[in-house]
């Protein structure tokens, strides 16, 4: 079998659910189990996290309703609320509760004949430019959500999303903050503002509910920084091992373009890992990669299948030692700074093909 593996340890993800509750200890959480739990897999993160968390957060009605199939009974959010009013009766037979932010949706949702209301959250856009309606648009969407036979009985939540959390000299934040609350206490309705940089970073913007992602996993959200130091555990290790060690003189060139030239006779590994895995093609040569727990580079372009290591501090690796990509020995975080992306994408981008192997 292909060595190339994603161990995935779930004593680290209940370990940050932990955590997360010390750095908001009063609040609702709502664990975002998007992207397939950002590369872990959304059955077995939300199965092993249910019991201790209050709600899911996904994307889309298809993740939603895999979670139910899996008999997932907490509440489950669709962050974009829904695309079509086809979806309606398939989120009212599931129980979702669903973000409103457009016009569209409003105009549909008001049209629709619903059986029983839906819990909502209306989106208000605070700064952040993407998602969402105006403070001013809020107030006279809410009076009429509320006055609505159905929908009038639901729950209505407010939440937004912050731009900038992730920079601590960010003036952004406080703004948003500051716009959110007063709309919020002028509503006099729950609220929901902080993602994992909120939630380390800004205690001001917890509200009733935080939205925990990215630390969730073991990550830090701040670059330049890495989930340990904020007393996270990774959650995901990559790994894979060497399959083949070969000799090579001076002036020989390893891989595609020839861009990388020996310097000396040396042992070079291959390693069974590349971007059809999800490694990052972008990674450059002297990307650190822990071969038998020892650093070594990476040198010469990433394949589809397979990457190139130095192995002159390693002279005695062979075929089959293992082969670790990222994980708590070595921060995502690093190789992410390395490609040039952030861990998140990393993270996504691991493939089907790369075996999930559990720790519990
Ligand atoms: C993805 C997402 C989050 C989680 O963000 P992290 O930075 O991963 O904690 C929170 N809220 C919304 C609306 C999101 O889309």
């Amino acid at each position: 079998m292909r060595p190339s593996q994603a161990i995935i340890d779930l004593t680290a993800l209940r370990a940050n659910i932990q955590q997360i509750r010390t750095y908001a200890s009063s609040q609702h959480l709502m664990a975002v189990v998007k992207a397939d739990a950002y590369g872990h897999g959304i059955v077995r993160v939300a199965q092993a996290i249910e019991s201790c968390v209050d709600a899911f957060a996904v994307s889309c009605l298809d993740e939603a309703v895999k979670l139910r199939e899996a008999g997932i009974q907490k509440p489950i959010i669709l962050l974009e609320g829904f695309f079509h009013p086809d979806e309606l009766p398939f989120i009212v037979e599931h129980h979702l509760q669903i973000v409103l932010h457009t016009p569209f949706q409003i105009e549909q949702l008001l049209k629709a004949t619903l059986p029983k209301p839906i819990d909502l959250w209306l989106k208000v856009d605070t700064g952040m430019h993407r998602l969402g309606f105006s403070p001013e648009e809020v107030q006279t969407i809410y009076s009429k959500l509320r006055s609505h036979p159905v929908i009038g009985q639901a729950i209505i939540r407010l939440m937004s999303h912050l731009a900038c959390a992730d920079d601590y000299q960010d003036p952004k934040t406080l703004q948003q903050t500051e716009r959110f609350f007063t709309l919020a206490k002028s509503l006099k309705i729950e609220t929901s503002l902080a993602n994992s940089a909120g939630i380390i970073g800004w205690s001001q913007t917890h509200g009733h509910w935080v939205r925990p992602g990215i630390m969730l996993y073991g990550v830090s959200p701040f670059s330049g920084r890495t989930g340990i130091e904020e007393g996270l555990q990774p959650v995901m290790q990559l790994k894979s091992a060497l399959i083949s060690v070969k000799h090579y003189s001076p002036g020989e060139t390893i891989g595609y373009g020839a861009t990388w030239c020996c310097p000396e006779n040396m042992p070079v590994g291959v390693v069974a890992m590349g971007y059809a895995d999800g490694y990052p093609r972008h990674a450059p040569a002297g990307t650190p990669v822990l071969v038998n727990g020892q650093r070594v580079p990476l040198i010469g372009r990433v394949s589809m299948d397979m990457i190139t290591v130095d192995l002159r501090t390693q002279p005695e690796a062979r075929i089959g030692d293992p082969v670790i990509l990222w994980g708590k020995d070595l921060p995502i975080e690093e190789i992410a700074t390395w490609a040039g992306t952030i861990p998140y994408e990393l993270l996504c981008h691991v493939c089907p093909r790369v075996r999930r192997v559990e720790i519990i």
